[in-house]
């Protein structure tokens, strides 16, 4: 693995916690024990400041996007303020739906009033008087609580007409989405609230300066929402003081697939794989030995054993095209076939397109046919090439970031498991023994 720019590792052993700072030790339904813990105290500053001053914080603080992109939140929020229009909008997106992930839901769950005060921190900053959370209609339980939250901060005057006696309002209410993964793409997210078919928009314009109903509109994940607190209450310096140059603070990880221990940990960014594979995540089961890991979510990059020294942060994995992403570390052991794995996750992508765009929604089934193949002994050479061939065309055509990202996933397995698919070409049985065909037969 190379890694570009000034990228340092960190090594370990203890969680760093700032957006889950309170998740497990405060209990969630009672707002008086968030406010305890210099709760609202952010904001209460932040209407201390002018608002283009809290966008500078902001933007010193170096906060970059949690959902995947590690967009500048800053000089996101920065576009939306500059935008003259009495109209703004400020939307969390909690539409969790990478597989693996699962970091949301325990903010959601654990800290609800820390997003919902990151979202009046923005509106404040922007200049936005209403804001929307869509979740995921599944996580029931986040739905509850992001509720039972909303309804306290209206009550504690934190929402509604004149927030703390100051002449800024904002209202905030909660949108279901409805099971579909391209919901948790912006645009898609955008039609959704707006009543119509969860399908994405052409980009540019982005959001911040046309969004929910063409008016101006910051969009940003729970994770990122959650870090604005206590960005404003303890400062940039401080904040930036924690990860590495160019990705500031800390990450939240789903730890899942084979691990000893598996669930949420906060660590500074520029960890490494292996730390949080072995040191947090206990190592792989049963003696095995770890065949691969998925950094990102689905669409993120595979990476070998001897590759996970990398520093997790957002420009460590530039040279694979893949950022960061929704922050998954998935561990495969040495009982799982590459062909398998591969043909798993390309059912997920040829499921969740949306049809929109032809080389979205036939390439995803084209692969998803020659992987097949594979397992089924059936696989060429020639095959082989073309699932590169698709790659290329779906990275280069397809509408969305859902299309555009299937090639992360796709040519990081193929580039490192070559000899184990070209092995269901020649050999009689697949190495591994998961995909069933016998060509003695
Ligand atoms: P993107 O790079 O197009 O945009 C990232 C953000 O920056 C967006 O909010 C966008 O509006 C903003 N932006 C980018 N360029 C801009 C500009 N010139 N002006 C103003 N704003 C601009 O990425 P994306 O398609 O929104 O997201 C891709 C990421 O989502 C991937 O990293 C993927 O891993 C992640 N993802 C996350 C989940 C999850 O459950 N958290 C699910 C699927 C994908």
């Amino acid at each position: 693995l190379s890694v570009e720019g000034s990228v340092e590792a960190k090594s370990t052993t203890i969680e760093e916690r700032v957006v889950l700072r309170n998740a497990g030790s405060i209990d969630p339904r009672n707002i008086e024990e968030y406010i305890a813990l210099n709760g609202y105290q952010g904001l209460a500053k932040a209407f201390r400041m002018e608002p283009r001053v809290v966008i500078e914080e902001i933007k010193k603080s170096g906060l970059r996007g949690r959902g995947g992109a590690g967009f500048p939140t800053g000089l996101k929020w920065e576009f939306t303020q500059k935008v003259d229009s009495p109209d703004k909008y400020v939307i969390c997106n909690a539409d969790e739906g990478e597989p693996g992930t699962f970091k949301d839901r325990l903010i959601m769950e654990g800290d609800p009033h820390s997003v919902i005060e990151g979202m009046i921190i923005a509106g404040y900053a922007v200049g936005a008087s209403k804001g929307y959370i869509y979740i995921r209609g599944e996580y029931f339980e986040s739905v509850a609580s992001l509720r039972r939250a909303i309804s306290q901060a209206y009550e504690y005057g934190l929402l509604g007409a004149s927030i703390l006696g100051t002449d800024f309002s904002f209202d905030l209410s909660v949108r279901l989405g409805a099971g579909a993964y391209v919901c948790g793409e912006e645009t898609a997210l955008i039609e959704s609230i707006e009543g119509k078919s969860g399908r994405p928009r052409l980009k540019p314009p982005y959001p911040p300066v046309s969004g929910l109903y063409n008016k101006p509109t910051v969009v940003n994940n729970v994770e990122t929402f959650a870090c604005v607190p206590p960005i404003i209450d303890k400062g940039a310096n401080w904040f930036k003081a924690i990860g590495t140059n160019s990705s500031a603070g800390t990450k939240v990880y789903s730890l899942c697939g084979n691990l000893v221990k598996r669930g949420i940990v906060e660590v500074p960014m520029g960890t490494t794989v292996a730390d949080l594979v072995y040191k947090f995540g206990g190592g792989i089961p049963d003696g095995r030995a770890v065949k691969m890991v998925q950094t990102g979510g689905a669409a993120g990059t595979f990476i070998k054993p001897e590759e996970l020294g990398a520093p997790l942060d957002f420009d460590s994995f530039k040279n694979f095209g893949a950022a960061l992403g929704s922050g998954v570390i998935l561990a495969i052991d040495e009982t799982h076939c590459a062909v398998d794995i591969a043909k798993n996750l390309m059912e997920f992508f040829a499921h969740e397109s949306c049809g929109k765009c032809s080389p979205c929604r036939e390439g995803t089934h084209i692969i998803v046919h020659i992987l097949n193949e594979f397992s089924k002994g059936r696989g060429t050479r020639e095959l082989f090439d073309q699932l590169y061939d698709v790659a290329d065309t779906m990275e280069d055509s397809s509408f969305c970031g859902l299309g555009q990202a299937v090639p992360i996933p796709l040519r990081s397995i193929l580039d490192r498991f070559k000899d184990e698919f070209l092995a269901h070409v020649d050999a009689p049985q697949c190495p591994i023994g998961v995909c069933k065909f016998d060509k003695k037969k």
